[in-house]
């Protein structure tokens, strides 16, 4: 394709500003679908991407445009995730493209996720087209918002588009901003081959799928290709685009996006950011920006019931078929049993992970206390990368912990500001920046990762009453006061419980646990001590009083079904707990105590 037809852009917007919506109506404009394939959004394929409302993976489609010049445009419109446990496939997804619509619900306003988004874009020195949505709502203030726009992110939104992706208002006015805003990509056909690796999935038929973009020479069917990050070397076997559904094509030519496949198996051989080249005639070297990633957030998972360790461990590695960001190996604990350490992007992309196992593999599930990656650095010089309090080394051994930070931006309406202020300082954070625009709060503050992983967001949410929005970056390691509090429960330590936390933290959160506890365990027969402790020091305790009689006692008399229905449920209930020196604690305890409330 001659390189001025075409443009490849991405769709940047808050949550709920309807950037699916709006995809959804540019493919149905540009007849990619029919009418009945519309009915079902598009783009978010997955279940839990639709119930949350957020994408998850990035997909891409192209469409054909015949603009009011009368010419036929390439429009590559990239989907990008929609959360910031996925900024860096977000990058590479964004690095692909020249510019983007940035959509902003009109009635909503500009919000963390919008300016976070659009801040990235223009990092991509992309071209921004804006697009005020939703004005056919009664609450849409569109000339409101295109003030915020102009004074928050210093756009020039004059020529906003106003629309709405729900009734299909102002859908050809975005699509004629594409072609004449957005610039045509540049590329050199005749160089080395250079091609982005931008995303890449698992395909029961088609095996691993992988999107490109190509940014100089040709990829074709036939040609033998090579990872430059990666190393390894692949045939190609298929080049295509997607319209959404595949469509396979003679070749992808510079400035173009498209898929690949060359009968790759494991996923893990193809890392986003990575630069194909071909064998014969490769490139000097690889494209800039590419990233290892990291998991940054890990927890054990065991399954509730022990015998379904093998099921386990077939959805686990299904589950990483489709996902090279998420990592696991085997971990024994003492009470759990086998079960294994996960490393995720975030704690959504953990949920997501949690979720799916026990939605599609029907498997119940303990999650231990998720914890980030601390950086032990040791007496004798070396440096050890701690992701399970379990394996805490003795305190005497350290010379100091340093713990990831980040750096927060929360948007909301000045009212609930004061709490919000009171939520970061409690969470260790240090303010940096406070705005203000109309009558909200753009407040920025850096916070140890530690804090925020465990109910940061749910209580900025609930403080907020849902009007906060919050998004962050990692901002690199700095030296804290860390020590590991343990949980002991009739004098036994519960591995599953134990967590590494600032030290200035560790009584008030010991004691919280201390007193969840109490009320999610059952009363035994004998008296239940529970105490939370750093080292050998007991720093809260609470006991459970032991239970005065039996169960079946309160069926004194002559209800033998009865008593048998109590006991069932016992059994029943017992199935659902993890024994503790001899004490029963049900699954939901463990969960439960970890939020903090
Ligand atoms: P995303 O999270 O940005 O992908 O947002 P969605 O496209 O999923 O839209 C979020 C919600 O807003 C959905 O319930 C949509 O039906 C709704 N929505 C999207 N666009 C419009 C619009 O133009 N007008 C109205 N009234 N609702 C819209
Ligand atoms: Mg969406």
């Amino acid at each position: 394709t001659d390189l001025s037809r075409i443009r490849n852009f991405s769709i940047i917007a808050h949550i709920d500003h309807g950037k699916s919506t709006l995809a959804d109506r540019l493919i149905q404009r540009t007849g990619g679908l029919t009418d009945r394939e519309m009915s079902a959004q598009v783009l978010d394929n997955m279940d839990i991407e639709k119930e949350r409302g957020i994408t998850i993976k990035a997909q891409t489609v192209r469409l054909d445009y015949t603009a009011r010049d009368g010419q036929v445009y390439e429009l590559n419109l990239m989907d990008t995730p929609g959360h910031v446990d996925f900024a860096y496939e977000v990058s590479r997804s964004l690095a692909a493209c020249e510019g983007a619509l940035l959509v902003v619900d009109a009635a909503q306003g500009v919000e963390a996720q919008t300016l976070a988004n659009v801040y990235q874009s223009i990092e991509h020195d992309h071209e921004i087209v804006p697009v005020l949505n939703k004005i056919d709502l009664p609450a849409a203030e569109p000339e409101k918002v295109r003030a915020e726009i102009e004074e928050v992110i210093g756009l020039d939104a004059s020529e906003a588009v106003l629309a709405s992706a729900k009734s299909g208002i102002g859908i050809d006015d975005i699509l004629e901003a594409i072609v004449a805003k957005i610039p045509p990509p540049k590329g050199d056909r005749d160089a080395p081959l250079e091609a982005m690796l931008v995303d890449s999935w698992y395909d029961p038929y088609l095996g691993v799928v992988i999107l490109v973009r190509v940014v100089n020479g040709v990829i074709k069917k036939g040609q033998n290709i090579k990872f430059m990050i990666g190393g390894t070397e692949h045939l190609i076997d298929r080049v295509g685009c997607m319209r959404p559904k595949i469509e396979q094509l003679p070749e992808l030519g510079p400035g173009e996006i498209g898929f690949i496949t060359a009968q790759i198996k494991d996923i893990s051989q193809t890392r986003v950011g990575d630069t194909i080249t071909t064998v014969k005639n490769p490139a000097a070297k690889p494209l800039p920006g590419f990233k290892e990633v990291q998991p940054v957030v890990f927890c054990g998972l065991f399954p509730v019931d022990a015998n379904d360790f093998e099921k386990l461990r077939d959805s686990i590695s299904k589950l990483r078929l489709n996902d090279a960001s998420f990592s696991f190996e085997m971990e024994t604990s003492a009470a759990l049993g086998f079960g294994f350490r996960c490393g995720f992007l975030g704690l959504l992309h953990l949920e997501i992970i949690q979720e799916r196992l026990t939605r599609e593999y029907d498997l119940d599930l303990i999650t231990t206390a998720p914890s980030v990656v601390y950086d032990m650095h040791m007496k004798d010089g070396t440096v050890r990368h701690l992701h399970n309090p379990a394996d805490m080394p003795d305190p005497n051994h350290i010379e100091m912990i340093e713990e990831p930070w980040i750096e927060a931006i929360i948007y909301c309406p000045d009212e609930y500001l004061g709490s919000i202020l009171k939520l970061c300082q409690d969470r260790r954070g240090i303010q940096k920046n406070l705005t203000y625009v109309g009558g909200r709060a753009q407040v920025t503050y850096e916070l140890p990762l530690n804090e925020v992983v465990f109910d940061f967001y749910d209580r900025l949410k609930s403080i907020s009453r849902g009007y906060a929005s919050f998004d962050y970056h990692q901002i690199g390691t700095r030296e804290g006061d860390l020590v590991k509090m343990s949980i002991l429960v009739n004098n036994e330590p519960v591995d599953a419980l134990s967590m590494i936390v600032h030290r200035s933290a560790a009584e008030a959160r010991g004691r919280h646990m201390c007193e969840r506890l109490k009320d999610l365990i059952p009363r035994h027969l004998f008296k239940i001590p529970i105490q939370a402790a750093i080292g050998g020091k007991v720093i809260a305790r609470e006991t459970i009083a032991a239970m005065r009689k039996d169960v079946t006692a309160k069926c004194y008399g002559g209800d033998i079904s009865r008593k048998k229905k109590l006991l069932d449920k016992q059994k029943e209930g017992k199935k659902r707990m993890r024994e503790y020196g001899s004490v029963q604690i049900p699954q939901e305890a463990f969960i439960a105590a970890l939020r903090m409330g």
